[in-house]
């Protein structure tokens, strides 16, 4: 096949236009096109009212040698990268007969967890997964019970049970890592069997919305288990077992309960903060690293669409515009936009009583009146808080519980509005943009719950992201504190074969040990240490 790029047709094209293009790209007569399938479709709306679409486009032509070589000065025609995904030779189901097997365990039941536990009975390594939190359909009655009625699960919610952190969330499934292996591309795959739309195959920035990964998450349990794999859930892992050599021989659960394992992927993202101090008091080597800090905005979606689509906002293929915004600040911090949610509405995200977390989610249809993103200041270890394993998690914690504190002590988030920020005076009232967050909001005076250069870097942004975005002169624009899990505040080390330098036999892997930043670079992650663990029990190395 060949990869045609870059073919760009306006936003209300008639659908055999695209047929049209690429066979005048190609310079071939219509019956020389065999066949056709878009790869990828993004927009370019750089230019105001004359917003484009792009495509690449996967074609089968009569003679394909001879095209290549007549196009062979034209880097948008290209042979079709080899896409598929192929496991590491190991004979899986042989070493799972063998006597003595013991089955490889994945902590936590995440995107990196759950992905890795699917490769690994995918190639018959029958995988045990231990997960604190519940099944996802009773693990959504305690977030529920949260955002309706103030109670907060310690076990169960935004941040723990099956599915893990982005299962109530926007569902955003691109990353920006390195991916030479196309891994992102059999976890897409992966998903659209377990029910995602076809369509995150190649539209640019694919989404999924919350109710679509609720569902999913049991379609991919259920191949798990049926390709011999096990899940336990309210399985909290509190302690490694180690021998004299610190090899791990065993898991001690939270109910005291014993499970004998010697290659065991540790997944329990950024939020299993007793989990890091156990593994932390056991020597496992683990350093500290930087994260950010802030608060989310709402603004109506309707500005955000006429700002980046002028007079073709509302156009059905566009949807609701999203952006990404970036400022360096005087006193020498990075101010940028995360985790923006068009049409979607702001969460409770905390995982710990006496704390208030915020983060963003919205359905597939991104229909919800406000777009919401966190604005939030690039921290450092040493500088802002101690250089020690555990020093980003204590910090943390100092805000969250200000912001619990400042929200009036019942999960009420602080929030103030834009112009009140900007002035420096506390917000005793909202204005027009009716914030989402549940269960409720107070107006306050946001700067008792963030460091002074964090208020002073964002107070700096907020103007400089109005002259790219006039949404954000918005004085009535709402800002909701804090959020504070941005990403891991450690890296638990692992070699290039995928162990833990110092305690043979653990994987660290996906965002909580610090090696991805999202659903997807986190299931990516997973497929790569499901592979070092498969090779590890084949008595082979996986070279990073
Ligand atoms: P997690 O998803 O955090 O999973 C870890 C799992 O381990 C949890 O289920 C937890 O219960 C379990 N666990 C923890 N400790 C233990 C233990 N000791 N024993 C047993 N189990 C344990 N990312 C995107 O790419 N797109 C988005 O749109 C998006 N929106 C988000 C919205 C919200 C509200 C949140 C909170 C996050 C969002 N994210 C989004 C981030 C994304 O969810 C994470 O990057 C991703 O889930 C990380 O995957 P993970 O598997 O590494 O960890």
């Amino acid at each position: 096949m060949i990869r045609l790029t870059e073919l760009r047709l306006p936003l209300d094209h008639a659908p055999e236009a695209l047929r049209e293009a690429i066979i005048a790209r190609l310079g071939i007569t219509p019956g020389e096109l065999r066949d056709f399938r878009i790869a990828r479709r993004g927009y370019d709306a750089r230019k105001r009212g004359r917003i484009a679409l792009v495509y690449s486009v996967d074609c089968t032509v009569t003679d394909e040698p001879a095209l290549l070589a007549r196009c062979a000065n034209d880097q948008r025609i290209r042979p079709t990268p080899d896409t598929a995904y192929h496991f590491p030779d190991i004979n899986g189901p042989a070493l799972a007969s063998a006597p003595g097997f013991l089955r490889p365990v994945v902590i936590g039941a995440g995107p990196c967890g759950f992905m890795a536990a699917l490769i690994l009975a995918q190639a018959g390594l029958r995988p045990l997964i231990l997960e604190r939190g519940k099944v996802v359909r009773e693990r959504t009655a305690d977030t529920f019970a949260l955002w309706r009625k103030s109670v907060l699960t310690p076990e169960s919610n935004v941040q723990f049970g099956e599915g893990g952190a982005g299962t109530f969330s926007d569902g955003k499934l691109y990353s920006h890592v390195s991916d030479p292996r196309h891994l992102g591309r059999k976890v897409l795959e992966e998903f659209v069997r377990a029910g995602a739309p076809e369509e995150i195959l190649y539209v640019s920035k694919p989404h999924i919305g919350t109710f679509r990964l609720v569902s999913m998450v049991e379609h991919i349990r259920n191949e798990i288990e049926a390709a011999g794999g096990e899940y336990r859930f309210s399985a909290r892992v509190d302690e490694l077992l180690l021998d004299e050599n610190r090899h791990i021989h065993g898991l001690r659960l939270s109910t005291g309960e014993t499970i004998p394992a010697c290659h065991v992927i540790l997944a329990v993202g950024h939020s299993a903060r007793d989990t890091f101090a156990s593994l932390h008091e056991q020597g496992v080597a683990m350093q500290p690293k930087p994260f950010s800090i802030g608060v989310r905005i709402e603004h109506p979606q309707s500005l955000i669409d006429a700002d980046r689509f002028g007079p073709q906002a509302g156009t059905e293929i566009l949807g609701a515009a999203d952006y990404k915004l970036v400022h360096h600040a005087s006193n020498g911090r990075g101010v940028y936009s995360f985790c923006m949610c068009p049409g979607g509405t702001v969460v409770a995200a905390t995982s710990e009583t006496g704390q208030v977390v915020t983060n963003g989610m919205s359905q597939y249809s991104r229909a919800e009146r406000n777009a919401n993103a966190g604005i939030v200041v690039e921290l450092r270890p040493g500088e802002d808080y101690p250089d020690t394993p555990l020093g980003g998690i204590a910090f943390q914690r100092h805000w969250e519980k200000q912001a619990f504190l400042a929200g009036g002590g019942d999960y009420r988030a602080p929030a103030q509005r834009v112009g009140d920020f900007l002035a420096r005076r506390p917000s005793t009232h909202l204005g027009d943009v009716t914030p989402s967050y549940r269960p409720g909001v107070t107006p306050t005076d946001l700067t008792t719950c963030l460091p002074d250069y964090v208020s002073d870097a964002i107070r700096e942004a907020l103007p400089a992201f109005a002259s790219k975005l006039s949404a954000f002169a918005l004085e009535d624009a709402v800002l909701t504190g804090v959020e504070t899990r941005t990403s891991s505040p450690l890296r638990i080390a692992r070699e290039p074969d995928g162990a833990s330098p110092n305690t043979p036999g653990l994987y660290p892997a996906g965002e909580g040990a610090g090696y991805a930043g999202g659903i997807l670079s986190a299931a990516i992650d997973g497929i790569r240490i499901a592979e070092a663990v498969a090779l590890a029990m084949a008595g082979q190395k996986a070279t990073g």
